[in-house]
């Protein structure tokens, strides 16, 4: 007998860690946008996953790279080069402008990985005391020791110090990070829109401005794009935008479609500060992922999805500020970056309950730096889906009292 919904929920929540806080309901299919639970629900998916499923679900062309590579071989190890890893190695630096690339399993993996680079960078070069990293209140790096002590939000870091190494000024202040610089410092670390912190794009000039000063004092520009990178702003690394280069990147959430995979890509200039022993992850870049990441990057190009999250982003930012006029009593501001939007209501919302109402009415969203209704929906997303899910905000937010 099939078990149902309830009884489905009762065993997880009997025995999974209780660091969640999942309602009763269990996922079981997907297809594009939609998503159905076991009791039969349809919702419209407008988090993807947080930022994770760029396809959607079901991309046929995913599922069918993930089934040929899984009849072939999954795992090898380092140990050897894998075909699809080489090939992914190499579409992924063109598409990032980057030299080098090390793959690893998750975003705060590729944060670990870009902090041990800048330090391991300068002791290579002989100045050891350069180890100090600079990133901003409000951040989220991840949740491992050293991408946590870079993260900038107490709720993420209390009880676990104490964390040193890093320094954290308000983001957008230049003069703020100026001041925090010394011979010390490794690099600064940067969202160029903070996700977790609630959906707050780099002021204009403002990755820029780092770029200089990073120049400047000889440390390395980080840029964390485990949120933004692989299109969901349209383009493929957000600090595009901003003509920005960095000196090394990290990504994630999207690369894989939903397969784990996180990536550290580096200039040339770098290439030499992690040498053969110093760093290395069993499962990073492992057949089954690579070639997950590489169909993703494959219809990303195909679908002309880059292109799509900007329209589309547009479109949904411009419906949003709709809300926000039709809704002034209950919410702030509308912001975001192509496909990376957020509803932030007021303080005196409950946004948690908000959420849920919207679930209850088929929306699935997720918060973001508190009182943010975060849209981070998969970039094959159609207008119609979009304008179907704000025309059930719309009500949500009219139903309010
Ligand atoms: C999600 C996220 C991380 C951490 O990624 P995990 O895969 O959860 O480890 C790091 N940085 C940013 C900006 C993120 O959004």
């Amino acid at each position: 007998m099939e078990a149902s919904q309830a009884d489905l929920a009762e065993l997880a929540k009997e025995h999974l860690y209780p660091n969640y806080r999942q309602p009763p309901i269990v996922l079981v299919r997907g297809r594009g946008s939609e998503l159905w639970d076991a009791a039969g629900r349809r919702y419209l998916d407008l988090y993807a996953g947080i930022a994770v499923s760029t396809l959607g679900h079901a991309h046929p062309k995913l599922s069918a790279a993930i089934a040929k590579q899984a009849e072939q071989l999954i795992h090898v190890s380092n140990y050897f080069y894998n075909e699809p890893n080489a090939r992914l190695s190499a579409k992924l630096c063109q598409l990032a402008q980057m030299d080098r690339v090390f793959f690893c399993n998750s975003g705060t993996e590729a944060i670990e990985a870009l902090l041990k680079l800048a330090r391991r960078h300068f002791f290579t070069k002989g100045q050891t005391e350069r180890y100090r990293v600079i990133a901003f209140h409000n951040a989220f790096h991840g949740r491992t020791l050293g991408a946590l002590a870079a993260t900038g939000q107490p709720k993420y870091k209390d009880g676990f110090g104490p964390l040193p190494g890093v320094t954290h000024v308000a983001y957008g202040d230049l003069a703020a990070v100026e001041a925090a610089m010394g011979p010390d410092v490794a690099g600064v670390l940067v969202e160029p829109v903070q996700g977790e912190g609630g959906v707050l794009p780099a002021p204009p000039g403002f990755l820029a401005g780092l770029r200089a000063l990073t120049e400047r004092h000889g440390a390395l520009l980080l840029l964390d794009e485990v949120q933004t990178g692989v299109g969901r702003t349209g383009r493929f690394l957000a600090a595009e935008h901003d003509g920005v280069q960095a000196d090394a990147v990290a990504l994630a959430k999207a690369l894989g479609g939903g397969v784990p995979i996180g990536a550290m890509l580096c200039k040339r200039h770098l290439e030499d500060a992690l040498p053969p022993g110093s760093h290395g992850s069993t499962f990073g870049g492992n057949p089954l992922a690579s070639a997950a990441a590489l169909a993703v990057l494959e219809v990303l190009e195909e679908e002309r999805l880059l292109e799509g999250a900007e329209q589309k982003g547009e479109h949904l930012l411009a419906g949003l500020q709709q809300l926000q006029q039709r809704h002034e009593r209950w919410v702030a501001t509308a912001r975001g970056r192509g496909l990376l939007q957020a509803l932030v209501l007021r303080d005196h919302v409950d946004a948690r309950a908000v959420q849920e109402k919207l679930r209850d009415a088929g929306v699935l969203l997720t918060l973001a730096g508190g009182q943010a209704l975060r849209f981070s929906p998969a970039l094959t997303i159609s207008n119609e889906q979009i304008d179907e899910a704000l025309a059930i905000v719309d009500r949500t937010l009219g139903g309010l009292s």
